[in-house]
C-alpha cells in the first residue's frame, strides 16, 4: 500500500508519484524529500492493531518513504531498551536511557539503513556506496550482504576508526576505500564517486532521516504515548537529531501524542560546529578544519545535515551544548558502573552534556547511540 503522497524535488519543487520509482528529480535532477499524506496515515493507525503491535522499526512503516513494504531488508532493527536510570535520576529529573547499541550491527544506523538498504532494492540498484567513520559502514554492509547487493565503503584516512569496526565492515563482505583527509572529505568523494559510477549513494541523504525517525517513534510508543520534556542527542552530521525531532511532529499531525519535546544537542569540544552556530545565534553551519575527538563517529566537520539539526533545535527551542573528550570517558564508564549500559565514546556524549547543564528539570531521554564493544575503553 502506497501511503506516501508524492517525491517532491528539493531544488525545482517538481511533485512526482511514488509508482515512478526515481532516484532523482525528472526535470532537474535534484535530490526527493518525501511528502506524507498524514490523513490517510492517521486512518490506518488510529486502529486497534496499530497500538498492539510489539514495538520494533517497521511498526511504523507509514511513516517511511517506502512503496512497497514487502520487500523490505529488515535485520529485526529497533525495539531497542528505554530504561530508566537508578543513578542519575533526582528528585528535579527523571532520567531514561534509549539503547541504540542493541541494534543488529551495534548503532542506530541501523534504523536508516533498512530504509535505504529496502529502497535501493526497490529502485533495482546492484551496487551502493557510503562515506563512514565506521558505525554507518558496518551497518551499509551487513544490509547490503542481506540484500545481495554490492557494497563499497569509504573511509577517512584521518579519522582513528576502530580496528573492530573495519573488521566488522570487511566480515560483512563489503570493499573498503581509503580515502585522504577527514571524514567530510570522504563524503565529497563518495558523492562524486556515485554521480560518475552510477553507483547508489547512501548515509546522510534524504532517505536515511527517514528511517532514523524509528528512535523517536519508539520513544513515545515507550512511554505510553506520553511525550518526554527534553530528548537529548550526540550530533555528527546532525541526522539523527533533525529525524528524532521530525518524528515527534510525524506523531503529533496524526494525533497520537499532544505536545512535542524539546531537542537538546550535544557535540564534542574537537568538533563543534553546530553548537557554536546555534550559540553564537548565527544562521549558518560554518565547517571547522580540523576536527579532533575520542568520540570518532560524531568527528564531522561539515556536517552533512547541519543546518536541519539547526532548525530543530531552534523550532524545538531547544539547548546545545559542548563536552571533552575526558569528560565522555568518565561518563562511558559511569554509564558500565553504574547502570550497566556499556557504549563507545559517542554513545556517552548526550549524558555527559545532561551532567552538564544540570539545571534541566523534567523527564529527559538520552539517546545512547553505540555500543561499547564496537570501540571499547
Ligand atoms: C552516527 C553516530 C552518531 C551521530 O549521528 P548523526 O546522525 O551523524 O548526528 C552518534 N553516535 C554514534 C554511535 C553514531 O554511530
Amino acid at each position: 500500500m502506497v501511503l506516501a503522497k508524492s517525491f517532491v524535488c528539493v531544488k525545482c519543487g517538481k511533485n512526482h508519484k511514488p509508482e515512478e520509482k526515481l532516484v532523482h528529480c525528472k526535470k532537474c535532477g535534484g535530490p526527493l524529500d518525501i511528502v506524507y499524506d498524514y490523513k490517510k496515515i492517521k486512518n490506518t493507525i488510529v486502529k486497534e492493531s496499530f497500538l498492539r503491535e510489539r514495538i520494533w522499526h517497521w511498526k511504523y512503516w507509514m511513516f517511511y518513504p517506502i512503496i512497497d513494504i514487502s520487500n523490505k531488508v529488515t535485520l529485526m532493527e529497533g525495539g531497542t531498551p528505554l530504561l530508566k536510570s537508578r543513578y542519575f535520576s533526582d528528585r528535579n529529573k527523571e532520567v531514561w536511557f534509549k539503547f541504540e547499541g542493541m541494534n543488529p550491527t551495534g548503532s542506530f544506523k541501523d534504523r536508516g539503513t533498512t530504509v535505504e538498504v529496502s529502497k535501493a532494492v526497490e529502485l533495482g540498484m546492484k551496487e551502493v556506496c557510503c562515506a563512514s567513520t565506521g558505525n554507518m559502514g558496518a551497518s551499509v554492509a551487513a544490509y547490503c550482504a542481506r540484500a545481495g547487493i554490492k557494497c563499497k565503503i569509504f573511509l577517512p584516512k584521518d579519522v582513528v576508526v576502530s580496528e573492530l569496526k573495519i573488521k566488522q565492515i570487511k566480515t560483512y563482505g563489503a570493499e573498503i576505500v581509503k580515502i585522504k583527509g577527514e571524514y567530510s572529505q570522504t563524503a565529497k568523494e563518495c558523492e562524486s564517486y556515485a554521480r560518475k559510477s552510477g553507483s547508489y549513494l547512501m548515509g546522510d541523504y534524504q532517505y536515511r532521516g527517514e528511517g532514523q525517525k524509528s528512535v523517536g517513534f519508539e520513544i513515545a510508543d515507550q512511554m505510553n504515548w506520553k511525550v518526554p520534556d527534553y530528548v537529548i542527542c550526540p550530533m555528527g552530521n546532525g541526522t539523527l537529531i533533525y529525524a528524532v525531532w521530525d518524528s515527534f511532529n510525524d506523531l503529533k499531525k496524526v494525533g497520537l501524542i499532544e505536545k512535542l519535546p524539546k531537542m537538546i544537542g550535544i557535540q564534542a569540544e574537537g568538533c563543534s560546529p553546530i553548537v557554536d552556530t546555534f550559540k553564537k545565534g548565527k544562521k549558518k553551519v560554518e565547517p571547522i578544519d580540523n576536527p579532533k575527538t575520542i568520540a570518532t563517529a560524531i568527528e564531522c566537520g561539515d556536517p552533512l545535515d547541519g543546518q536541519k539539526a539547526l532548525k530543530a533545535l531552534k523550532d524545538s527551542n531547544g539547548l546545545a551544548d559542548k563536552v571533552n573528550d575526558k569528560e565522555i570517558l568518565k561518563t562511558l564508564k559511569l554509564l558500565a558502573n553504574k547502570e550497566g549500559l556499556y557504549v563507545e565514546p559517542s554513545g556517552a556524549v548526550s549524558l555527559t552534556g545532561l551532567l552538564k547543564l544540570n539545571k534541566i528539570k523534567g523527564t529527559i531521554v538520552c539517546v545512547l547511540t553505540g555500543h561499547g564493544l564496537k570501540d571499547p575503553f
